[in-house]
């Protein structure tokens, strides 16, 4: 169902492109792949915040995986509200050195791919064991620059999204399915 509020003066519409059931039933099987893949591993798995946080909350509880423990990472990118700008801020740091561990990065959608390059490339420098990407969304229609995805949950056509943990304005984070946002003018 279409979500639609007033604000600013005008009427914002969410029009859903993927289902609560179907991200869910989605990251059920992300999380089987990802169980196996890091079977018996001590995984370190890290949230991009904001965007990623809902997602990264569903997706842990479906690993089986004992060892694993979490970090937090917060960037933010400058530029205007509905394209990315590839100018990317680390807001937040990890907690913890990440020297000889396996990181599982989760983030919400890679568009161009920038910002997931600027993290690779920060990361790499501190020598963990290995790294791997699972990402909710793909855009590939944005691409700039590759960058290897590992594990990704849809792939979707070049619109901009909101819902999820995926924010316009720091609105809708907390709606449970992915939409388009539309935008109408009061009559
Ligand atoms: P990239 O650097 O790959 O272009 O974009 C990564 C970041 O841009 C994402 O983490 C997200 O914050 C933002 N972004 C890219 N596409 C969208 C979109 O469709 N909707 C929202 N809300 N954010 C997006």
């Amino acid at each position: 169902m279409e979500l639609i509020t007033e604000v600013n003066g005008r009427i914002e519409k969410l029009v859903p492109m993927i289902t609560a059931d179907e991200i869910q039933a989605r990251i059920q099987e992300l999380g089987r792949q990802i169980s196996q893949d890091y079977a018996g591993q001590e995984v370190v798995a890290l949230a991009v915040l904001k965007g990623s946080v809902l997602f990264f909350a569903d997706l842990l509880r479906a690993l089986d995986l004992p060892l694993l423990t979490t970090d937090f990472l917060g960037l933010s990118s400058y530029g205007s509200r509905t394209a990315s700008s590839g100018v990317v801020r680390l807001t937040q740091d990890l907690s913890r050195p990440i020297e000889g561990k396996h990181l599982l990065v989760i983030e919400d959608i890679v568009d161009t791919g920038l910002t997931m390059k600027y993290l690779l490339d920060n990361f790499q420098t501190r020598r963990p064991a290995s790294i791997r990407i699972c990402t909710l969304l793909h855009k590939p229609a944005g691409k700039v620059v590759e960058v290897p995805m590992d594990y990704v949950g849809f792939t979707i056509e070049d619109k901009f999204v909101v819902g999820y943990g995926l924010d316009y304005d720091e609105r809708y984070r907390q709606v449970p399915f992915i939409g388009v946002m539309e935008f109408q003018d009061l009559p």
